[in-house]
């Protein structure tokens, strides 16, 4: 393998963080290691990682204030590892502008999984861009952008408007889990009490017209509680 991504943990959990570094180093990942929000901007900004997994609970200021400071110029890959499980925690990392989220204690293969998930997304967008004629493309699903098309294993299936622009927003955003409140700003530019059953109802036609079953991931999954994600494999991204 030739995947010498840098990948920088934050962490003040040292088992924890050995544990992670061990893992990444087995499967030939370059790992940076910090304790704290402070150590951890330090080697951000030295070292530019290609992905972040960031901590919340950290001793001198909470993770989210580390999301905030790079998230001012930096589009890098964050993935959350943090023992707090709630939906509100979940979609406030998100709404920040961390890219997964991933709960403790976790599974290595579940993490592995979704790091190369989102590295192999970053690149994808890295290469597709939003290029003038652009189409989005993922298994037997096409978005033509410019067109306002949108095709299942080669036939035109009927969106209306919002449904096209939700499908739209997703794919802009692949792999990535987009909260309720984000895709309901991005469509609509406003919430109100019927926001988030308005968001369902589409989903809901979206689905149908996919062609998926109740509990059918492919394409698109819904992280109960907190949001939408669009990914290429049949099961969340992985
Ligand atoms: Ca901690």
């Amino acid at each position: 393998m030739n995947n010498r991504y840098k990948i920088l943990i934050i962490e003040d959990e040292a088992n924890i963080r050995k544990f992670v570094t061990a893992l990444l180093e087995a499967n030939d990942y370059k790992v940076l290691q910090a304790d704290s929000v402070d150590s951890g901007i330090m080697m951000f900004t030295s070292y530019l990682p290609d992905l972040i997994i960031l901590d919340l609970g950290l001793p001198d200021l909470d993770g989210t204030e580390f999301l905030k400071t790079i998230r001012k110029d930096s589009l890098v890959p964050v993935m959350v590892l943090s023992a707090r499980t709630s939906e509100q925690d979940k979609v406030d990392a998100l709404d920040m502008g961390a890219n997964d989220y991933v709960t403790k204690p976790f599974g290595s293969a579940e993490l592995l999984a979704r790091i190369r998930s989102i590295l192999r997304v970053n690149r994808r967008s890295a290469e597709t861009g939003r290029l003038p004629g652009g189409k989005f493309e993922t298994g037997e699903l096409v978005i033509d952008y410019d067109s306002r098309k949108v095709f299942l294993d080669g036939a035109e299936i009927k969106f209306t408007q919002t449904e096209f622009n939700i499908m739209a927003y997703l794919s802009e955003h692949f792999g990535k889990v987009l909260t309720y409140s984000a895709i309901i700003r991005d469509i609509w530019g406003f919430s109100d009490s019927g926001s988030i059953k308005k968001l369902q109802v589409n989903m809901a036609n979206i689905r149908k017209k996919l062609n998926l079953k109740p509990g059918d991931n492919k394409y698109i999954s819904n992280e109960l509680g907190v949001g939408y994600r669009m990914h290429d494999d049949n099961k969340k991204g992985m």
